[in-house]
């Protein structure tokens, strides 16, 4: 349109990016009442512990429901709620929305089996970091649900935490306090500065995909391996506990189990889905 209206006719129009260009804005002015209208939805994908196979929490991820794109992923939209600020609700939403879910599970699966209650992640962006209600809000949403908050996970990337100074911190120390775990997500993406994490008020890492996929030959590249075997044991050693994203073969599975890390996530267990599937799959886990 853009063009159009500069009247150049004999610029190549390229259709692709003029389709882009409108999705992108169509898709910013579309988010506040796609919250509103409630076209959000969220999938949820297992967290198995390495060990015994057995399903331990799930990490939330949202999903928007478009009226005419049909289903679009979080990379589409995140960045643009983000840029327009529509993430601080949106973020508080998908919150209040997992919290419930997780209390249901507990309620289906409390005493079930000898794992315990399941556990939810979620994904806080850099903004939500920022906003000075994040406290307060989480505070609520665990008390209005009867949610104990070491329930509860909150991921945070590592980009978000690098060279974050103390303000940027206080809210995740409280949190951290009140018993929520802190994951650092993607880790080993940025330029991770080993040293700064005793600084973060982490439990828990989880490693970026990218080290899942370079354990897809077996053996694995030998250096890959000395570098997942290093942070994990400077993870362990720290107390932390490892996750891994992305696994998709048992033999990445079998591999980072020997290696020691402690909980994995990827298509090889399942795909996100919705949360009846969750449910299915601890109960399996629990009966058989
Ligand atoms: P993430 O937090 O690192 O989430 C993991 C991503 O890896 C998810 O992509 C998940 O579907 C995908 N994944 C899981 N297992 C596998 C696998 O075995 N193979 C492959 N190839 N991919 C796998 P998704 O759902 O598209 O989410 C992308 C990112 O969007 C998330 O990355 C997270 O940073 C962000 N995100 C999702 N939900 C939220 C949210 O509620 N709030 C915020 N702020 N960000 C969110
Ligand atoms: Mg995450
Ligand atoms: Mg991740
Ligand atoms: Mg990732």
């Amino acid at each position: 349109r853009a063009k159009s209206a500069g009247g150049n006719r004999f610029e190549l129009a390229d259709p692709e990016a003029d389709a882009r260009a409108i999705t992108r804005h169509g898709l910013t002015t579309a988010l506040p009442t796609a919250l509103e209208r409630g076209e959000f939805f969220i999938e949820y994908q297992p967290l198995v512990h390495l060990g015994d196979g057995s399903v331990r929490g799930a990490e939330a991820l949202v999903r928007w429901l478009h009226p005419q794109h049909g289903v679009l992923g979080p990379d589409r939209f995140i960045p643009l709620a983000e840029h327009t600020g529509l993430i601080v609700p949106l973020g508080r939403w998908v919150l209040e929305q997992s919290v419930r879910q997780a209390r249901e599970w507990r309620e289906l699966h409390g005493g079930v089996g000898a794992v315990g209650p399941l556990r939810i992640n979620v994904n806080l962006s850099p903004c939500q970091l920022t906003h000075p209600g994040l406290v307060q809000d989480t505070v609520d949403i665990l008390e209005r649900t009867g949610v104990e908050p070491d329930a509860l996970c909150l991921e945070v990337t590592e980009s978000a935490l690098i060279g974050a100074n103390d303000d940027l911190l206080k809210p995740l120390r409280r949190l951290a306090e009140m018993g929520v775990d802190i994951a650092l997500d993607d880790f080993g993406t940025g330029y991770s500065n080993l040293a700064n994490l005793r600084r973060l008020p982490v439990s828990v890492l989880k490693l970026d995909r990218s080290f899942t996929q370079s354990m897809q030959q077996f053996p694995a590249d030998p250096v890959d391996l000395k570098i997942v075997e290093g942070i994990v044991s400077l993870a362990h050693s720290l107390d932390l506990a490892v996750t891994v994203e992305g696994v998709e073969t048992g033999a990445q599975a079998e591999q980072l189990r020997l290696l020691g890390c402690d909980t994995a996530q990827g298509w090889y267990y399942a795909r996100p889905g919705p949360p009846e599937r969750l449910h299915e799959l601890a109960l399996a886990d629990a009966t058989g």
